[in-house]
């Protein structure tokens, strides 16, 4: 069994639980039928026909795979017809997807933000917002998450994500609290099938802020002497329905800038080797004093340079945030 196999026969045995808790307590159609699917790609797995073309018997690209391990005909099986509409189809959701994205670049409160948000395709795992105070003087809220999976599964999940923080942020919770309501709906509606890795920042005045992360790679923060992570964080949103988060109160000096991204930048590989977190983090300190869109139009340019031509195998975001000179 290949890595792929083994961990597409882990994911449908866990969907095939849940699928079947879900029948036993109410029979609904659309269960019954994507079991009965679940079913059969786990059968098939066991047997070694999976990832088989059901039309020309060619083997099935792992990519188109994980994004759907139900899939059973390959992309050039589908009729011209079917490739122009699924086409037309990615382009609006790429579309819709940008619409739900802030400005790019604000300034509010003493708190300068920007951010560089580029999919790897049409539509991207990524999520990043940066939701406005609900009142004057309340805080702002900056949320980075990156959904496992890739493609169009993500990206619905990306919006879902969306959805709860723009829902939950108003209510004027502590990150903990937000962590955990979004925890327990991100697991009930995927499943616990799939997780997002988050950071979130609440920026309060007088450059106090306060974060909290849920599994995502650690941030960045240039405070002059250096550059250091910031440790800290509980499990993904999405994987347990308990889970418990914490919160760091942290305080940046104007012109100091913190750093948020996603594993796309540091996980950029040519060969096996990979970017990593030195790299980044040497990125950042020379470029700590440029302003924040050429900060991360450099930090960019590092990785790119870094990969020599070949393609970026994933989503890549960068978050800049920085406190302004009073
Ligand atoms: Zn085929």
């Amino acid at each position: 069994m290949t890595p792929l196999e083994a961990r597409t026969l882990e994911r449908l045995v866990a969907r095939r639980d849940h699928l079947a808790a879900l029948t036993s307590a109410r029979k609904e159609q659309r269960w019954v039928e994507l079991m009965r699917q679940v079913d059969g790609a786990i059968g098939a797995i066991e047997v070694g026909t999976w990832g088989i073309c059901a039309v020309c018997h060619d083997p099935i690209s792992s990519a188109r795979l994980s994004e759907d391990p139900l899939v059973r005909v390959c992309l050039e099986c589908l009729s011209e017809a079917e490739r122009r509409a699924l086409e037309r189809d990615l382009q609006a959701a790429g579309k819709v997807q940008r619409t739900l994205l802030p400005p790019t670049h604000l300034v509010q409160d003493g708190w300068e933000v920007a951010y560089l948000w580029e999919p790897r395709g049409v539509v991207s795992g990524d999520h990043v917002d940066v939701i406005p105070a609900s009142a004057p003087g309340a805080p702002l809220h900056l949320v980075l998450g990156d959904v496992s999976g890739k493609g169009v599964a993500a990206a619905l999940l990306q919006s879902h994500l969306h959805a709860l923080f723009r829902a939950l942020v108003p209510s004027g919770q502590t990150l903990p609290e937000l962590f955990k309501r979004a925890n327990e709906l991100f697991a009930e509606a995927t499943s616990s099938i799939s997780y997002a890795t988050l950071a979130a920042l609440r920026l309060d005045g007088g450059g106090r802020f306060t974060i909290a992360n849920a599994g995502h790679p650690r941030p960045l923060l240039a405070d002059g002497r250096g550059v250091r992570p910031i440790e800290g964080g509980g499990l993904p949103l999405g994987l347990f329905c308990d889970s418990v988060y914490t919160e760091r109160d942290l305080t940046l000096a104007p012109g100091q800038t913190l750093l948020l991204y996603t594993d796309g930048w540091t996980e950029g590989a040519r060969g096996d080797r990979e970017f990593g977190i030195g790299r980044a983090a040497a990125s950042l300190r020379r470029g700590a004093a440029l302003p924040l869109p050429e900060l991360l139009a450099s930090c960019r340019g590092e990785l790119e340079q870094f990969l020599e031509g070949s393609p970026r195998g994933d989503d890549l975001t960068l978050v800049a945030v920085r406190r302004l000179a009073a």
